[in-house]
Formats: structure tokens, sequence, C-alpha cells
């Protein structure tokens, strides 16, 4: 087989295209490979598609291919142009490649599997032998294809959260699809504003396909759901994992002070526990557990602390919401005669709060995918190395976590 012939197999080239040349440059390590048509080819108007004699052709343009045997491949042609009489003068579709793109759409696509892969963009420049720039490009070029694509689809479960972009400084709020695991919104900014605007990206069908919205205990994403949710009031579902969350600190809080007054007495009994207060029985080794066996049976402010955190927990186990808030009251009633000041404040946020807590028994949803998700999100940039503004950081989450057809065709 000759190389051109090879090569025109490779490249999957279909009339009118064939390879003319292919010519190996070993000092760049290269293989340029260029393509042809023959005279009096007719070309469709990329806009109505009607068939039309070639009026001239673009300057020589070159698309990337994939490396053949490690040598980067580029293929170049000339680009025809029809003259439209409806549409003037414009240059033809390649079926190798996009409009505008220096990829071939083979390329593009292995690039954007190794981008999935990895999860770096940084490999992925390595591994392809990229810039920084022609990287990135891939992913914005791929985020807009799949956002076009997209159609709209019912949002029974959502969730909304916020995560910060450069250490803090600044935060995105970003809008959930529970059902398919992916960010279907995100906005600048964690204020009511912000939330609001990020809800009502959002289609009007969609938000009213909305039946629970799962979120944490800030009032700013409370107040934007019920302006933009109908009804928002009976589907908040405050998060549980995050209410358990501020639970275990109040239990830190108590050991803290206890630690501190213990120790004024020189009884350092509590010093290095504070794990155990904070995880699970059953991730503690025997060893641990006979240990908190002993601090437990101790009659601590710290265990008591710790078993009413632990009987909490139960309050997701109920079936209805009616059952759930009998339960919380009545670990509200005792919570409260107590003397430690941080369950007692637990107690006192979560009561204000409760009519949008128990409706977990209604709904059963948590931010759970949220928090996957955010943790993908940490770690793509970490290995990115941040992103450098966030335009850049939203469209790397879409690219990741929209769960959008990101590939050419
Ligand atoms: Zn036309």
């Amino acid at each position: 087989m000759q190389d051109k012939e090879l090569y025109q197999h490779l490249l999957g080239l279909t009339a009118p295209w064939t390879v003319s040349e292919v010519k190996l440059d070993m000092q760049c390590q290269e293989i340029h490979v260029r393509v042809e048509h023959p005279r009096g080819t007719k070309f469709c108007c990329p806009e109505c598609q009607k068939p039309l004699s070639c009026y001239d052709h673009g300057d020589e343009r070159q698309w990337r291919h994939l490396d053949s045997c490690q040598f980067k491949t580029i293929l170049k042609a000339r680009v025809p142009r029809v003259d439209c009489p409806e549409h003037g003068v414009k240059s033809v579709a390649v079926p190798w490649a996009e409009p505008h793109s220096r990829f071939t759409m083979l390329f593009e696509r292995f690039a954007i599997e190794v981008l999935q892969m990895t999860q770096t963009v940084t490999g992925t420049m390595t591994i392809l032998r990229l810039q920084w720039d022609a990287t990135w490009h891939i992913v914005e070029r791929a985020v807009a294809r799949g956002k076009a694509r997209k159609e709209p689809s019912l949002l029974p479960r959502i969730g909304i959260d916020e995560k910060a972009f450069s250490k803090g400084q600044s935060y995105v709020t970003i809008v959930y699809n529970l059902d398919e695991s992916t960010v279907e919104a995100i906005h600048e900014g964690h204020d009511v504003e912000a939330a609001k605007a990020c809800l009502s990206q959002l289609n009007e069908q969609q938000i009213q396909s909305v039946q629970a919205i799962a979120m944490d205990m800030s009032s700013a994403y409370v107040k934007a759901a019920k302006e933009v949710i109908p009804l928002a009031e009976t589907k908040i579902v405050h998060d549980r994992f995050h209410i358990m969350k501020l639970a275990n600190e109040a239990v830190d809080k108590v050991r803290k002070w206890e630690h501190r007054r213990l120790l004024s007495e020189g009884d350092d009994r509590l010093a290095g526990s504070k794990f155990f207060w904070l995880t699970s029985l059953q991730n503690h080794s025997e060893k641990q557990q006979a240990r908190f066996q002993s601090l437990c049976n101790n009659s601590l402010a710290t265990g008591r602390a710790w078993a009413y955190k632990e009987l909490l927990r139960d309050l997701w186990a109920q079936e209805t919401e009616g059952n759930a808030k009998r339960f919380f009251n009545d670990w509200y009633r005792r919570v409260i005669r107590t003397n430690m000041k941080p369950m007692k404040k637990l107690a006192k946020t979560l009561k204000e709060r409760i009519d949008n807590i128990v409706t977990y028994c209604t709904h059963g949803i948590t931010n759970g995918v949220a928090e996957g998700i955010n943790s993908k999100i940490m770690s793509i940039k970490r290995r990115v190395g941040g992103y450098r503004n966030i335009e850049n950081f939203k469209k790397a989450i879409f690219f990741y976590c929209g769960g959008l057809d990101l590939y050419p065709r």
C-alpha cells in the first residue's frame, strides 16, 4: 500500500477528498498530509446546503491529527469557497474538522477523552504535546458544543450549594440535578441575588417541575428559593450532612471547654480524644473502642454531648414529618435543660429551621451529590493549579460535571 493510500484509509477520507502528498519531516518529527479534491467538484453552501461550483479557495490551513507512531501528524488543505446567491461567499464544511477548529475531529475527541480520564489540563498538555491555550480551547469548544446540544429536562430534585473560588476570596453558587448528579447552573457570588440569578437560569418548565430542594441552612438560599420556586417552603430540605457537621462542631466545642476545665485541675483524660467524638463508632479500632467506653463511663459533659449528637441521627429515620417533629421536640427539651452552651445553641438553631429539616421524611434528599461533585471540582482545581479566572472555573465545572455530550461529530 502506498503512503497516500494508507493515509486515505487512516483519515477515513471519502470522495471528493483524496490525499495528494505525504511528507515526513524528521527534524520536527512531523508528518504532513496534504488533502485535495478534483477540479469541477461541487460543494454545498454551509448555510442552505445548496450545491454550487467552487468559487475559489482560502489560504492553506492546517489541522492537528492523531499522531502516527509518535510523529505529530498535520493535515493540510485549502478550503474551497462557494458563492451562494442567498448567503454570499462562504467557506465550505470539511468532513474531518468542525469550522474554526485547529484540530481534526478525531484528535479533538481523543483530547477530550484524555482530559476526562486524567482530569488534568497540564497532564493532557504533556500527553498530547499541546500548549495550554490550545488545550483550554478544546475544553471551551467542548462545553459550548455540549451546552448547545443539551435539551432542558425536568428537575424534580435539585440541590443548591456554594463553592469557593481562589482560597475563599470569592464564591460561586451552583445548582445541581440530584437525580443525574450533574451541574445545571452556576452563578458568581453566594448572596440572595446570586442564588436567585442561578436558579433563574433554569427555564420556566424546569422551575415548575421542582419538587424538592436540598440546601444548607444559609438564609440567603432559603430566601432566594422562596422567591423563585413556587411553594418552596414545603420543598426546602436542609441537608442532614450539613446539620450533623454543625452537631459535630458543637460537641467539639464542649470537648474543648471541658478539656480546659479538667486540665486546670490537673486532669488530662480528654487529651488527644478529639477523633473519638467526631468519627462513627464502627470506625474505631478495638483498642480505641475500649478507651472510648471508659471515657463515656466517666460522666463527662463531652460524653453527654456526644450521646445527644448520636441520638439526633435518629431524626432522619422517622417515617413521617409529624413523627420527626415529635422526636425533635423531645430531643430539644432534653438538650435545652443541660448546661452545655454549644449544644443548646445548636438545638435553638435547629428548632428555628425544623419545618425544613423534617421535610426530609417526605422528600428523602440530601446534598450528598453536591458534596461528591465539590470534591471532584477540588481535585481538578488542585491538579490544574487553579483557574485563571472565574469564567474558566465555571467552564471546567461544566466540562467535568455538566453531564454534557462534549464530543464533536
Ligand atoms: Zn446558501
